[in-house]
């Protein structure tokens, strides 16, 4: 069994080590690239979303690296995400591309589920082991979502532009190569330090920028374009309101380190606005506008995929939350025939529009602006 799993953000830095403990072979598909995007927009149906699309392009070109078996997460809810698998393996099919199909489905009480079912996938290996197994990748994981809010500091202060995305990606390295948690928290501590190191303004008065809106557009920067780093280097200080590694204690070990994700405080800041479960992340990118007020933001940016559902609806909510919050919110919506540039003028005119705003003591605009 060579398993292969669809890349989004830093999530193939745990998957792959949680798969390596527990000695299954895995074939990453190659980093995204056009080519994935124009196999997946070539197979794919014209109105899925782009996830769909970029994650069928991954499976092909797995395939040609030896691929036999996929390995996805499941999902349940008024949103695509949950169909993905198996029509992707249709499709695959139907192009002579054979691969069976392991489907991680949400537990619905408690870790000891998903914790049961991986080690069914993975031919019953000792519980011990496979607890070690999630515990290293979720670690991995962990580790990387602090050094990249970390980052994003240093990132909109720092005096030579670029010098935090080195950092950044000596750390993903050293990550990827640790082979316990002494090594992890080794990578972690370089990491720390290097930044502490890095030459900064903190004079500077930095914009601070929430981005909300669908997981897959948020985490992973093929899709927003590395919406990030482009900020920092205008010298925003930019946050989520998901991390791969919150998403992943709330979903799929059912909340098991308390106190650690943002998730419930969020989705509670959605009344009145959007007092239900609408899918996806819709109920959070309403509560996360409010919560990010809360914390001081002066703008927030919602990403989503043309055609997602759950995005959609929250859109339609925002103008009013924009509005009583008095918080200028951009939504930009991605696809296939985005174009980098287009992105980047976007967001120039909202973080101009910001630092008018914030010249102006706050209250000189409040309105939503929207763009596709
Ligand atoms: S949340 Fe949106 S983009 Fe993600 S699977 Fe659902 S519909 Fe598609």
């Amino acid at each position: 069994m060579k398993v292969t799993y669809p890349h989004m953000g830093n999530m193939a830095l745990g998957v792959k080590t949680m798969l390596e403990e527990l000695e299954v072979k895995v074939v990453l598909p190659p980093p995204i690239t056009k080519k994935t995007l124009t196999l997946g927009t070539k197979y794919g149906p014209e109105f899925a979303c782009l996830p769909f699309k970029i994650n069928l392009g991954n499976f092909i070109e797995a395939y040609e690296l030896g691929a036999d078996t996929i390995l996805m997460a499941g999902g349940t809810g008024p949103c695509r995400f949950g169909y993905y698998a198996y029509v992707e393996q249709e499709i695959l099919r139907d192009l002579g591309i054979y691969y069976d199909l392991l489907v991680l489905e949400p537990p619905e009480r408690n870790i000891l589920e998903f914790i049961t079912k991986l080690k069914k996938l993975t031919g019953n290996k000792p519980l011990p082991q496979v607890i070690r197994a999630i515990k290293k990748g979720f670690f991995k994981i962990k580790a990387a979502d602090e050094i990249e809010k970390k980052a994003a500091f240093f990132r909109a202060r720092e005096l030579t532009k670029g010098v935090t995305d080195r950092v950044w990606q000596e750390f993903l390295r050293n990550l990827d190569q640790a082979k316990n948690e002494k090594e992890i928290n080794e990578a972690m501590n370089m990491a720390k330090e290097s930044l502490a190191s890095i030459p900064v303004d903190l004079t500077r008065k930095v914009l601070k920028v929430g981005v909300v809106g669908e997981i897959y557009t948020l985490l992973e920067p093929f899709t927003n374009f590395n919406i990030e780093r482009h900020l920092g280097n205008l010298g925003v200080e930019v946050c989520r309101t998901i991390y791969l590694s919150e998403w992943v204690n709330d979903h799929l070990f059912m909340g098991l380190f308390r106190n650690f994700s943002r998730h419930e405080e969020i989705v509670r800041e959605a009344a009145p606005y959007l007092c239900h479960f609408v899918g996806g992340h819709g109920q959070e990118t309403v509560g996360g506008v409010k919560y990010l007020k809360k914390q001081g933001y002066d703008g927030v940016i919602q990403l989503l995929p043309f055609t997602c559902m759950p995005e959609i609806v929250a859109q339609a909510v925002l103008p009013e939350v924009s509005e009583q919050l008095d918080i200028p919110v951009l939504t930009l919506v991605v696809d296939e025939h985005t174009g980098e540039a287009g992105l980047l003028t976007r967001l120039e005119a909202f973080c101009d529009l910001l630092s008018f705003r914030k010249q102006r003591g706050g209250n000189y605009e409040k309105r939503l602006i929207s763009g596709c």
